[in-house]
Parts: C-alpha cells; sequence; structure tokens
C-alpha cells in the first residue's frame, strides 16, 4: 500500500509541484489550501506525513502543529519563507521533524520526505516511550515527568517549559524561545513570566532532591545542566 502524504500549502502552485514530484516517488497525495481543510483531511486519510506551510491564510501552521501534535502521532516537515521561524521549528524537536526553507527544489523535498518517514518508522520501533534524562523520567504519551523517581506535580506550562528543557540538555534556551515553544500565548505573557515558572518548578524538584538541574545563564536564559 502507497504511504500517504498531506500538504498543506495556500500556493497552490508550489502545492502541485510537491505533488507531482511526490506521486513520482510512488507516494499518494493529498492537498489542502487552509488549516481548516488539512484537519479534515488529517482525519479522513490518516496520511503517514505532513508537509505544513507556515503561512496559511486562517492559522499560522505552526500553532496549527501544536494544536494538533497530540493527537496525531506523524512526522511534519515545514515550509517557510522566514528564517525567524526556523527558530521556532527547530525549537520543536520532536525528533522525527524536518523543516525546508523557500525557495526549495520539490527533489530535495522528496528526499528529506523519505528520510524522515524512515527515520519516524525507525524510532517508534526503537525509542520506549520513556524517556530517561539524568534523574528525570519523562513519560510524553502521559505527559508525565518525574525526578529521582518522584512524579512532580507540574501545571500545564511548567509542564510545557521543562520538556523544552528536557527535550535538549545542555542547549541553553533564551526566555523568548522557552515562551514561544512553551507556551500557547506567548504574545500574551511577559518573559518575566517564565523566571516565575522556573521558581516554581525548581521549588517542586527542590521538594525531591536538593539537586538542582536547571542551569541559569545570566543574560542568556535557562538549559538543563
Ligand atoms: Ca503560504
Amino acid at each position: 500500500m502507497k504511504q500517504k502524504i498531506l500538504i498543506i500549502e495556500d500556493e497552490v502552485s508550489i502545492a502541485d509541484t510537491v505533488k507531482y514530484v511526490l506521486e513520482q516517488a510512488l507516494f499518494e497525495v493529498f492537498c489542502a489550501t487552509t488549516a481548516g481543510e488539512g484537519e479534515r483531511l488529517l482525519r479522513q486519510q490518516k496520511p503517514d506525513l505532513l508537509v505544513l506551510d507556515i503561512g496559511l491564510p486562517d492559522m499560522n501552521g505552526l500553532d496549527f502543529y501544536r494544536e494538533l501534535r497530540h493527537e496525531f502521532d506523524l512526522p511534519v516537515i515545514f515550509l517557510t519563507a522566514r528564517s525567524d521561524e526556523i527558530d521556532r521549528i527547530v525549537g520543536l524537536e520532536l525528533g522525527a521533524d524536518d523543516y525546508v526553507s523557500k525557495p526549495f527544489s520539490p527533489r530535495e523535498l522528496a528526499a528529506r520526505v523519505k528520510t524522515v518517514l524512515r527515520r519516524f518508522v525507525q524510532s517508534s520501533r526503537e525509542e520506549p516511550t520513556i524517556k530517561r534524562i539524568a534523574a528525570f523520567e519523562w513519560n510524553e504519551e502521559c505527559r508525565s515527568i518525574s525526578w529521582h523517581g518522584e512524579k512532580l506535580k507540574l501545571s500545564r506550562n511548567e509542564y510545557a517549559l521543562l520538556s523544552v528543557l528536557l527535550s535538549h540538555p545542555g542547549r541553553i534556551y533564551s526566555r523568548r524561545q522557552l515562551m514561544e515553544i512553551a507556551w500557547e500565548e506567548p504574545e500574551a505573557s511577559m518573559e518575566r513570566t517564565v523566571d516565575t515558572h522556573v521558581k516554581t518548578i525548581r521549588a517542586k524538584l527542590k521538594a525531591v532532591c536538593k539537586e538542582d538541574p536547571i542551569v541559569t545563564h545570566r543574560g542568556f536564559g535557562y538549559s538543563l545542566s
């Protein structure tokens, strides 16, 4: 059976070229020009991979992805025309994801699609649901994090923020990055909100074990040690 690819892209000329090339590579391809139509096809066709434009007429592609990523377990390749969007995509880091900057060669995209699909199939076979990072146990499916064997009671934002840090131990995230990746409405929050959340997370960690795994980088932001 052919693997299914869904393309959500409002520029029909781009979508058509990509569709053509992917069909040549023996994929079954569906196209939507809006997030709304895309969501309908996502439910109906259950594609194996999503090619998602960020600048959609009815919704930002990243917000669309954020809303649906917990419901649909499929790899996504983002199409972006803006370099500032790339930071946010990289921050999403779900392992199987990728992005392509416009203008791009459709053949290159087809090659990426194959690579990402291969990697995704492998990782769903190999990776355990529970990730162990230092003294943390992170269960993404249950949205729960334990620290030194103790399950932490985290608010939604605390969970999201700690997940971002756990996804890349050692990587330093600025407050703005943390907010944009973790918050559902980053525009409505102040960067200081991040400090407040880190403080409450630290207090919860400290209640379990004195060691502090979160490092403050003065003038930059935070990382997991
Ligand atoms: Ca667009």
